[in-house]
């Protein structure tokens, strides 16, 4: 028997989800932003950083943070240009003593201890790696001045709950640096357990890239200013003293992208005015709830992540049996409008990967759902 080819397939447009972005950053922008951007007119797009329309954003963009986190007194948001990769390289510089401990599960939790591998500055790093689809613990080690934890690895659909690692002598006192990119806005997290909770904005706050944001407790802010007096070189673009800095005056240290800051502040606006981080993370877990529960019920896929508890609410990773070739679903898919459901590249995986951030539509997700397993029928007839 011929199987069907992908390109012949067509989707009853009943089925299709209002709106077809399911990719994990860049990801689903509001349309009402995106509107309502527009309305500025010449008030916004064009006009100086260093003026109140920017950087009153800015500030919103700061206090928005601290609300959403309900961040302790004490605690202050930091900006800077260059994303999350900048800011390992930042934190490299300007975060770590002398040595870190990284917990390394996926891709991108394995950056930031190859970055700090890499610094001459520093000791080598401590190591703890899992097999992809589960996650480490951090192991308290009076050594270690700073744990760099990864609340969601994007590229495995695996979360981890954020929490001290404890010990004899009670909770370590490194610091708990958290990526916390595609984590951030979509996840519930104890404050009280993270020193620096840091993100991009093209992930859960449905804006564009090029952003990173850091919610610092006062240890780490105390940390950022020893190194800095500490005579260690530190490129100017890098240094945490430099966005400190800035940061305190809402702005940052060079050109930001105006309509980043624009889109991350009104979706931090829209996430507080329906409810917070609790109406957010609800909305995630509804989605969860509907990709995974779909998944074992469907005979053909299931869950990549074995463990429920480790499974992303904010990233879902489905196997497909051999029989059906997760890339050929997303070709059909794609052809009709709904896109990047295709899995992490380097995850070699028969897999799909479908974003559940909270300007995702848990309705889309069933939607999505069922497409799914209308074009499984259709390959296999
Ligand atoms: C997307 C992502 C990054 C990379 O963010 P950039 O802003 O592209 O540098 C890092 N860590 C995690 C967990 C991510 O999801």
């Amino acid at each position: 028997m011929t199987p069907t080819s992908p390109t012949t397939i067509t989707l009853p447009p009943s089925l299709l989800p209002a709106d077809g972005r399911f990719g994990s950053g860049p990801s689903k922008v509001r349309h009402e932003h995106v509107e309502r951007l527009v309305e500025t007119g010449s008030t916004l797009l064009g006009t100086s950083h260093r003026q109140q329309p920017v950087r009153a954003m800015v500030g919103r963009i700061r206090a928005g943070l601290s609300e959403l986190f309900s961040l302790p007194d004490g605690y202050e948001v930091i900006l800077g240009n260059g994303g999350t990769t900048c800011f390992w390289d930042a934190a490299t510089f300007g975060l770590i003593e002398a040595q870190s401990q990284h917990l390394s599960f996926g891709e991108f939790s394995s950056k930031f201890a190859a970055a700090a591998k890499a610094a001459p500055h520093l000791k080598d790093p401590q190591v703890i790696e899992s097999a992809t689809g589960t996650h480490p613990l951090p192991v308290a080690d009076p050594d270690v001045d700073l744990y760099a934890l990864t609340h969601n690895e994007t590229s495995t659909g695996v979360a981890m709950e954020i929490r001290r690692p404890g010990g004899a002598g009670g909770p370590a006192d490194g610091l708990m640096a958290v990526d916390a990119t595609s984590a951030a806005g979509g996840l519930r997290v104890d404050p009280t357990q993270f020193d620096v909770y840091y993100l991009a904005p093209q992930k859960c706050f449905a804006a564009d890239g090029g952003l990173w944001a850091a919610a610092c407790s006062p240890g780490a802010v105390e940390r950022i200013e020893r190194i800095a007096s500490s005579g260690r070189w530190v490129p100017a673009f890098l240094d945490l003293k430099i966005a400190l800095d800035n940061s305190r005056l809402d702005q940052t240290y060079n050109t930001p992208a105006l309509v980043t800051l624009y889109l991350f502040a009104e979706q931090l606006d829209w996430m507080l005015e329906q409810g917070g981080l609790e109406w957010t993370a609800a909305r995630c877990d509804q989605s969860a709830e509907i990709l995974y529960t779909w998944a074992e019920q469907s005979g053909f896929a299931r869950p990549f992540v074995q463990t429920p508890r480790d499974r992303s609410h904010v990233v879902g990773t489905i196997d497909f049996v051999d029989e059906i070739d997760a890339s050929a679903i997303a070709k059909v898919l794609r052809r009709h409008g709904v896109v990047d459901t295709e899995p992490y590249r380097k995850l070699g995986r028969n897999q799909l990967r479908i974003a559940m951030f909270p300007a995702i539509d848990p309705g889309d997700v069933a939607a999505l759902c069922a497409c799914i397993t209308h074009i499984v029928g259709a390959l296999a007839a």
